[in-house]
């Protein structure tokens, strides 16, 4: 039996969680810059963009990790056959501009539109996208730091996608913890910088898909403070406004376990001419803007990943047959063997894979949502109160969906048994792929610590506590159709242990080690708050339709029972441990 490796966009699951969990277009309409759109444009959207992924980017998907990129005799970077082809045809269909701001040249549409469009995208071909990915970051870091000039000349360019961005922050000796970097900026009396200095495993630093590339770059200006106080940003174009070449070099691609089709680079700076963007020193705050949105999109490639390993593989099982079904009768015709997809074990995978999906992206969908909110809703309080949910979930979406992405391609590759080991299937290379989003853009340690700490205590629990109060608000909601109640009691479960965590963990506010200690199991266990919320909130959606396709609704009810009674008791070896309080843990001994 041979299959290939195919995409069928999850369209209908994404127009039901715009109109029916979310009720997006009643959100829109609180929105003046989105006021206008309604549910049957943002679908038409989706349609274009999944088609735009399975006939432009899936092609290009293993023929790209096979070839890999090429650096060229003169520093140039050559990317994969295809690429550059696709790459135009994603500008001139204005793709890289659809949530960008209408003032430079954008179509200004929600991000949770172009949340589902990325997905899409990322499910398709992730290395290819990691060029366009940080376009959007970018900017919005230039539109709220650099100053007018830099703007009126990056920005057209930058919102079209005729140019393309990079990000320049780790060092050798300087990965987690950005203090410790060394590139330096100095000044000029024209007003410009010169910057100096070697930047490793840099995305997109050099390619061939666009005339320029504009790097921002975190580096420290003369006399500047040590540690990540000391950090400035510094806007450093591959070609200059007059059209010279930057001083600016491709080292060398790094040669690694995957995303082989994305110019991962290291780059040196002899003095390379940029601007700075924001203040001096307040370098960090101004690449937050982009690490946010960054976040999300590489949450974004996780979910992307866990959909497409997930349906390959439950296509692989219904057509792979080996053995009977425990009790099964025999079968007509006489076929000694089953699909797999009907064996206990296999339904466990699948189910819970499926699930676990869909619930991602109802959560993703609500954290892209409280950033729409927080930009453009016309009531301040509301504005503020969404910035606060979209900060608190940004670290667990980005952990939580890229860990999805990894161990989902891991246990999508065991239904195919041997097959998913070997190269032609295609999901050892999803496997491969997915690894890395669990480690940049922040490690998922560094999620975990920035949720205990800032986004949990650092606010004494008050976006939690606004959480739990919409969580309960959903279960009240489901106390009303009677299939619903079950989902009513394991949200409510979830609730209260949330709330007693919450305490345990503010008296011990003002021990780090112990706190600390818990930054695993307090990622984990507000994760499985969220998906059942995402559970109850989406089986009440399925429960209230009334037209449409009966088998659809039926099977998206059993897969969120499924996950409540299945999925849902991994929680609570976390909340056990959370509201015992840590034992410290160990040093380890240099040597033994
Ligand atoms: C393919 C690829 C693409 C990349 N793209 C870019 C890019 O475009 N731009 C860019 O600037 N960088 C990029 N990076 C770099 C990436 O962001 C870093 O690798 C990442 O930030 C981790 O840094 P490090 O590798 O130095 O690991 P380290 O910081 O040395 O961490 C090693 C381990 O220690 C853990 N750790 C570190 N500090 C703590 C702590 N305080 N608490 C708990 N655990 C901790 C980490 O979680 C990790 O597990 C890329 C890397 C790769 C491999």
């Amino acid at each position: 039996m041979r299959m290939s490796w195919n995409y069928e966009a999850p369209l209908r699951d994404m127009r039901f969680v715009l109109e029916h969990v979310l009720d997006a277009p009643a959100a829109w309409a609180q929105c003046p810059a989105h006021a206008e759109l309604d549910l049957d444009t943002a679908c038409a959207v989706l349609e274009q963009g999944a088609r735009f992924a399975r006939e432009r980017l899936l092609p290009l998907n293993a023929t790209g990790d096979r070839q890999g990129c090429r650096l060229q005799p003169d520093g140039g970077v050559r990317t994969p056959d295809g690429f550059r082809d696709a790459y135009e045809a994603f500008v001139a269909a204005a793709w890289p501009a659809l949530a960008g701001p209408p003032r430079w040249g954008g179509q200004g549409l929600p991000l949770l539109l172009d949340g589902l469009v990325r997905e899409m995208f990322d499910a398709c071909n992730h290395a290819w996208n990691m060029y366009p990915d940080l376009l959007h970051g970018a900017v919005q870091t230039l539109a709220a730091h650099a100053d007018d000039a830099c703007r009126a000349r990056y920005l057209p360019a930058l919102v079209s996608g005729q140019w393309l961005a990079a990000m320049a922050l780790t060092e050798p000796q300087a990965g987690s913890d950005l203090g410790l970097l060394r590139t330096r900026a100095q000044p000029q009396p024209d007003g410009s910088l010169r910057v100096r200095g070697s930047k490793i495993f840099i995305s997109g630093g050099e390619h061939d898909l666009s005339e320029n590339i504009v790097h921002l770059v975190l580096c420290r200006l003369p006399d500047a403070a040590r540690g990540s106080r000391g950090l400035s940003l510094a806007l450093v174009p591959k070609f200059l406004p007059d059209g010279s070449r930057n001083a600016m070099v491709c080292e060398g691609l790094e040669h690694k376990m995957g995303l082989q089709a994305s110019a991962t680079c290291a780059m040196r700076y002899d003095d390379a001419v940029g601007w700075l963007v924001g203040e001096p020193g307040r370098g960090l705050a101004a690449m937050f803007v982009m690490m946010n949105s960054a976040r999300l999109h590489v949450a974004l490639q996780g979910l992307g990943h866990a959909e497409m390993a997930t349906q390959n593989a439950l296509r692989y099982a219904l057509e792979r047959r080996q053995s009977r079904v425990a009790g099964a009768r025999a079968a007509a015709g006489g076929a000694t063997a089953d699909p797999i997809a009907r064996h206990a074990a296999m339904r466990h995978v699948l189910l819970g894979l499926q699930a676990q999906v869909e619930a991602g992206r109802v959560i993703a969908a609500r954290a892209a949502l409280a950033l729409d909110l927080a930009e453009q809703h016309r009531d301040a309080a509301v504005r503020q109160a969404a910035q606060a949910r979209a900060a608190l979930l940004t670290p667990l979406l980005k952990a939580q969906l890229t860990r999805l992405g990894f161990d989902g391609a891991s246990a999508a590759l065991q239904v195919f048994g041997g097959y998913g080991y070997v190269r032609e299937y295609g999901i050892e290379q999803s496997l491969r792929d997915a690894r890395i989003a669990m480690i940049y853009e922040g490690t998922n340690e560094i999620q975990a610590i920035d949720l205990l700490q800032r986004k949990l205590l650092g606010d004494r629990g008050a976006a939690l506590r606004a959480l739990l109060q919409e969580c309960l608000d959903e279960a009240r909601a489901c106390d009303g159709p009677q299939q619903a109640r079950p989902f009513a009691e394991a949200l409510r479960g979830q609730c209260d242990a949330a709330a007693r965590a919450l305490d345990a963990l503010l008296a011990l506010e003002h021990e780090p080690a112990a706190t600390s200690a818990l930054a695993q199991d307090v990622m984990e266990a507000l994760w499985w708050l969220l998906c059942a919320w995402a559970f109850a909130s989406s089986a009440r959606a399925a429960l209230g339709l009334h037209d449409g396709d009966a088998r659809w609704r039926q099977a998206k009810l059993e897969r969120m029972g499924y996950a409540r009674d299945w999925l849902l008791p991994r929680a609570s070896l976390h909340w056990q441990r959370i509201t015992a309080g840590a034992a410290l843990l160990p040093e380890l001994p240099a040597a033994q």
